[in-house]
């Protein structure tokens, strides 16, 4: 009788070998998780920041692994230092076949005192900084039927106060990867969007104690969430469980925007 539920034959812990990804804002937290997960699946990972030697202990921790990695520096939001830096990246690592695209600051205020640069900062770095990867990278993706993995936010779908330009970037990044997804569906790439909630990195390092304590408790699985299981959901969408998913946000958030 055949097995009518057969693991592809790529579904081996190192289901990525001979994969290229690339990776923006590894040089720590959530990046730097992602990058190492998919290293332990086998891919070639090009770490990306905004300075290159930042990248030293991601690209250590990809090679403790047993993959190959480099470290590029670039200013995600410059549109022609992408280019340059995806050109790199092939010409290095031998191909493309996953994007991360997770680099992201925060500019906090409230509406009214929140400035003109406040506002451009973010969406520049967020959303357009997004989009530069996904244009200099979508040629060889096709060639490829790669992935790409968009980290968006739960503020993106609920909102936030004090950070209207961040929600707005991270809204955007789910309009920009439905859209995507759409065009590039015809061409065997698969383009999703993973929405964390409140997970444990230096960006949310800054708030107090007592409030995060607060907002840890208002979350439904009572705690706040690790970088590493933001990197096990890339994980499945790069993999061969993620094969007929498109055009999706996967909420990771402990139930923070139930
Ligand atoms: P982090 O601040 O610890 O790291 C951000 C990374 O982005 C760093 O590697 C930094 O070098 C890089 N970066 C920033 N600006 C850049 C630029 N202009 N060019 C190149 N690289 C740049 O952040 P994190 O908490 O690990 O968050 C990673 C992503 O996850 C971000 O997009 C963030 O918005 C998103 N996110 C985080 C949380 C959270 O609770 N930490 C929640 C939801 C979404």
């Amino acid at each position: 009788m055949s097995d009518s539920n057969p693991e592809p034959a790529s579904a081996s812990p190192r289901f990525l070998e001979g994969q290229v990804a690339i990776v923006t804002g590894a040089s720590r937290g959530i990046g730097r998780a992602i990058a190492v997960q998919l290293a332990r699946r086998g891919a070639s990972v090009a770490c990306i920041a905004t300075s290159a030697d930042n990248c030293a202990q991601t690209v250590a921790e990809c090679e403790a692994a047993g993959s190959r990695a480099i470290a590029l520096g670039c200013d995600v939001s410059k549109t022609e230092d992408v280019a340059a830096r995806v050109k790199e990246a092939q010409e290095e690592l031998g191909g493309l076949d996953i994007l991360v695209n997770n680099a992201g600051v925060t500019r906090d205020q409230i509406l009214l005192r929140m400035t003109e640069d406040d506002f451009d900062q973010v969406i520049s770095v967020n959303l357009k900084g997004a989009w530069n990867f996904i244009r200099a990278a979508a040629r060889p993706l096709m060639k490829s039927h790669g992935r790409i993995v968009n980290i968006s936010s739960v503020v993106g779908l609920i909102g936030n106060a004090g950070q209207a330009n961040y929600a707005a970037s991270k809204a955007g990044l789910i309009g920009l990867t439905k859209s995507v997804a759409k065009e590039l569906a015809s061409r065997g790439v698969c383009v999703n969007a993973v929405a964390p909630g409140f997970i444990e990195t230096d960006m949310t390092a800054e708030m107090p104690e007592a409030a995060a304590n607060e907002l840890a408790a208002s979350i439904p699985l009572k705690r706040i969430g690790t970088p590493a299981e933001i990197a096990h959901v890339v994980d499945y969408l790069v993999g061969p469980g993620g094969a007929y998913v498109t055009g999706q946000t996967l909420v990771v958030d402990g139930g923070l925007s139930l």
